[in-house]
């Protein structure tokens, strides 16, 4: 089910919320016009990157620590930019764990199995990601944006699964909004949110924002701040597409909550 952003603009969400995001510019790429609309009130919310250590990037640059510094750079004035408050953890990405092999970084079969007995991708740090997630989600958040996993980058999912695996110790989260990123969702198969069983939550629907042009163009000009890791044609392109998340709330809630966003 296809939930109108209009309608769901108009749900006053009081109370604070976690942003999650695997990489420096997950939170910017995939949902940077839904929150430029304002939906989240700005003193309740904050952002945390989970793989801060990364050098990997699209435009070569070399794999130095000086690369390391821009990188940060470029989050920092993003997220104060759109002034949301966030910090970050220095766990190793993918890439800077030497996984070059495309078969390994992206399990595309793992995007569909959210049980919550389901084993963390075996990435070589995913305990400490379990352990770093556990601290974060229990700070008593009414809403957590999570990555969904589209295209099963297994940073990405080490971070989804690391929430489903302690959401049954946090019931003050009453909502988890699964946000699709780009561009992996422009062009992977997309999650079948009907099929997937979360304990605890139901799925509410999946809310798509089309952007209009003038608001592509707001957005391509706040991606060129990621200098090091799309050029301006990229920016464009990337602004152009829609974003998208879908809604699962805690079972206890759902007719109240479901009935106010839909
Ligand atoms: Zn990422």
């Amino acid at each position: 089910m296809v939930i109108d952003f209009l309608k769901f603009r108009n749900f006053k969400m009081c109370g604070r919320h976690l942003l999650l995001q695997p990489h420096l510019d997950d939170i910017a790429f995939s949902i940077g016009h839904v929150l430029s609309e304002k939906i989240i009130p700005r003193e309740e919310a904050i952002a945390y990157t989970i793989f801060g250590k990364e050098t990997f990037n699209i435009r070569n640059y070399a794999n130095c620590e000086k690369t390391l510094k821009l990188l940060e750079k470029e989050e920092e004035q993003w997220f104060s930019f759109s002034k949301i408050r966030y910090d970050r953890f220095c766990l190793e990405e993918a890439g800077y764990r030497g996984i070059s092999n495309v078969r390994t970084l992206f399990q595309p079969k793992a995007a569909n199995v959210f049980s919550e007995t389901a084993q963390i991708p075996p990435i070589e740090n995913g305990e400490d990601v379990n352990n770093l997630v556990k601290e974060l989600v229990r700070g008593g958040y009414r809403y957590i944006w999570v990555p969904a996993g589209v295209g099963g980058h297994c940073d990405h999912l080490a971070v989804r699964q690391s929430v489903l695996n302690h959401m049954p110790s946090c019931p003050e989260t009453q909502i988890i909004f699964f946000y699709e990123e780009l561009p992996y969702s422009h062009y992977s198969a997309p999650i079948k949110w009907e099929e997937v069983f979360i304990s605890g939550f139901k799925f509410a629907g999946r809310v798509v924002y089309q952007p209009e042009q003038v608001k592509s163009e707001q957005k391509a000009s706040n991606l060129e701040i990621f200098y090091s890791q799309i050029n301006e044609s990229q920016a464009k392109v990337l602004s152009a597409q829609a974003e998208s998340f879908s809604i699962w709330i805690r079972n206890e809630n759902f007719e109240e909550i479901k009935l106010k966003i839909t």
